[in-house]
């Protein structure tokens, strides 16, 4: 097991105060904290070695078209993909998925359906709903459980011949549930649908083999994982990427231009159109490093202790329900107390320099299904201690008796 004391020094973030206190940070799930050692591979490229990539002869832009290169086959190895260039370099979760979806516009037919999950963020829901209205194919949705899980059955009724896409986040944000990937995977595959993951959330507490689950597309962004904003990765099997048309027209995912025809370049430059986040994507793969080397297997058990440790404390606190209670979750708890604004808890628990987030979380139909306007939501992470659960145990208390 890690050191969490010494963990936390490398985030010189978390030490200082907001409001008069000490920060204690539960938005994880929003975005979580970047370690010295990765923003200081983002200074040390612009100190050192900032070109652009990939075009250049001269030695800064060499240096800099290796870092990124070396970045991806990090990502590769770390989700155990079978090429480096299935890993596609984007600008986040979001972009992955309307790489995709623009994707199958020319693919898809009127009689084709897609399927979504009823636990998912907008950004894998909206650019669906546009891709249907473009192509007449259907989205049908995979009910939920009260217990924020997903209905299995339900799900194996809507699968058929026509079925062409099915879409489920690995975790969900706004619950916490980990969603049963392989059975979804397999039970789709036997229809001939394809699968995409949205793995934004849990990225960053597990460790996804995708090769060994026989993903098709796995999309994630390097914020959830200790990297950067505005960078991100969509994974693809090699053939079916190969089938996809480009996203983006631009320099760099050509193999030769005339006015009169262009060619493609290969993977994965034919989806990474224009100048890419250069140090955005270092800088992700130095997260990757950064979190293999504290362990996922340790990150994972340690956030399981702080989890039972909270939602313990929490449900002890009268007037509290917590939303989301499936056996398997991450460190998540989203919670309301009585008919309490989530809004007004969020804002007494920032004055206690407490950070959470209250709101819909991006995944307004969930919130339709519990009939909230939204949640209170602390998520935890691997660098979060047991005494700050108690400060955040002891601010809704206390927030409580000011609101009621
Ligand atoms: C954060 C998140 C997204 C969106 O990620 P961006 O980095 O904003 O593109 C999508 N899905 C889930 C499950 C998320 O947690």
């Amino acid at each position: 097991m890690f050191d969490v004391k010494q963990v936390r020094k490398d985030f010189p973030i978390l030490s200082r105060s907001v409001n008069g206190q000490p920060l204690v940070y539960l938005d994880n799930a929003a975005t979580s904290q970047t370690p010295k050692q990765v923003v200081e591979v983002i200074s040390d490229y612009y100190y050192r070695y900032n070109a652009n990539i990939h075009r250049g002869v001269h030695k800064l832009s060499q240096e800099a078209t290796d870092a990124y290169e070396k970045a991806r086959t990090t990502i590769q190895t770390h989700f155990n993909a079978a090429h480096p260039h299935e890993i596609i370099f984007t600008s986040g979760t979001t972009e992955s998925i309307n790489v995709i979806a623009a994707g199958y516009a020319s693919i898809l037919s009127k009689e084709d359906e897609l399927l979504i999950s009823a636990l998912e963020h907008h950004s894998n829901i909206v650019p669906w709903q546009m891709l249907c209205e473009k192509t007449g194919a259907t989205l049908k949705v995979i009910p939920m459980t009260k217990l924020g899980t997903l209905d299995m059955e339900a799900f194996e009724n809507l699968l058929n011949p026509n079925t062409k896409l099915v879409f489920v986040n690995h975790v969900s944000n706004a619950l916490g549930t980990i969603n049963p990937i392989k059975e979804i995977i397999d039970k789709s595959h036997q229809k001939g649908a394809k699968v995409l993951i949205d793995g934004a959330q849990a990225s960053p507490h597990i460790k996804t083999d995708v090769q060994a689950l026989n993903i098709d597309y796995y999309v994630t962004s390097a914020h959830k994982l200790c990297g950067p904003t505005g960078v991100g990765m969509l994974y693809g099997k090699e053939t079916l990427l190969k089938e996809l048309p480009p996203y983006q027209g631009g320099g760099e995912m050509i193999a030769s231009v005339t006015f009169e025809k262009t060619t493609y370049a290969d993977l994965p430059h034919k989806f990474e159109a224009g100048t890419p986040n250069i140090s955005g994507g270092i800088a992700f793969g130095a997260a990757l490093d950064y979190m293999n080397k504290i362990d996922f297997e340790a990150i994972a058990s340690y956030e399981r202790e702080l989890l039972i440790y909270a939602t313990d404390a929490l449900k002890k606190i009268d007037g509290l329900k917590i939303y989301g209670e499936a056996s398997e979750k991450t460190a998540v708890i989203s919670f309301n107390v009585g008919t309490i604004h989530p809004y007004d808890i969020g804002s007494i628990l920032d004055q206690m320099g407490i950070a959470v987030r209250t709101g819909h979380h991006c995944a307004q139909p969930i919130m339709d299904f519990y009939n909230i306007p939204g949640t209170v939501r602390a998520s935890f992470s691997f660098y979060n201690t047991f005494e700050e659960i108690d400060v955040l145990d002891k601010g809704i208390r206390k927030a409580i008796l000011m609101l009621q």
